[in-house]
């Protein structure tokens, strides 16, 4: 494990339901307000047509908002305010990620499909932003959502990152597929994945399967620094 991470010099990180477990239950809260969201802004009075409608956007796109951009043109800002206007505190502050993440050699950046504010107000939930040095939006990635090749290019350029040198950490599998592609290590935050979001894919499709990330991550730290080459 020690081999293969050992010249790491950019961890990247998802946000949501990667940084902290998905059993605090936000993306349950944010997929209620979107589609409340879109029954409202898109005057659809049936809740299974909304929740259909937000699939497959989510499906072809990423990111259910991209698909509401292409489609509906809908105002960005309106959807952020709505849809983010979360209640955050079943996210508890995480003094092991916070010490995890602070020993990590080289830049640790979050790579998310959600606005800055959000990852903002999460990071500041968990006690950790002090330790992360940049993030990645998607104002940044110019509304090209995870799993598109273009995110993870923007992110490259706009950070510098040899792609080499880096490990990604995300619970969704599909968006694991392009970090691998460019040349990255990946690392599977593995939860209670529904069967129809893996995509095909499997943990062996990773380089590594994670349950607790700060464990993770101090233990990757400790085995280089004892010198663990097995
Ligand atoms: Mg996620």
């Amino acid at each position: 494990m020690s081999v293969l991470l050992a010249d790491t010099r950019y961890w990247i990180f998802d946000l949501d339901n990667t940084l902290y477990p998905a059993e605090a239950g936000i993306t349950r809260q944010s997929g209620q307000r979107m589609r409340h969201f879109l029954k409202d802004r898109l005057a659809i009075s049936d809740d299974m047509e909304a929740q259909t409608l937000q699939r497959r956007y989510f499906r072809d796109y990423g990111l259910t908002l991209v698909g509401l951009i292409r489609h509906h043109g809908v105002d960005v800002q309106d959807y952020f305010d709505h849809v983010y206007d979360l209640d955050l505190s079943a996210i508890a502050p995480s003094p092991d990620l916070a010490a995890a993440l602070a020993v990590l050699p080289g830049r640790r950046m979050v790579f998310t499909n959600s606005p800055t504010e959000h990852a903002e107000r999460v990071l500041d939930r968990l006690d950790c932003r002090a330790q992360i040095d940049a993030i990645f939006s998607i104002r940044d990635a110019e509304f090209q959502a995870k799993p598109a090749p273009e995110a993870y290019r923007r992110l490259i350029d706009m950070h510098a990152v040899t792609p080499e040198q880096a490990v990604m950490f995300e619970d969704i599998p599909r968006n694991l597929r392009p970090a691998s592609d460019l040349g990255m290590r990946t690392a599977w935050i593995r939860g209670d994945m529904p069967k129809h979001l893996m995509d095909g894919l499997t943990e062996r499709d990773f380089d590594f399967v994670v349950d607790d990330l700060a464990g993770f991550l101090a233990r990757t730290v400790a085995e280089q620094e004892w010198g663990v080459h097995t």
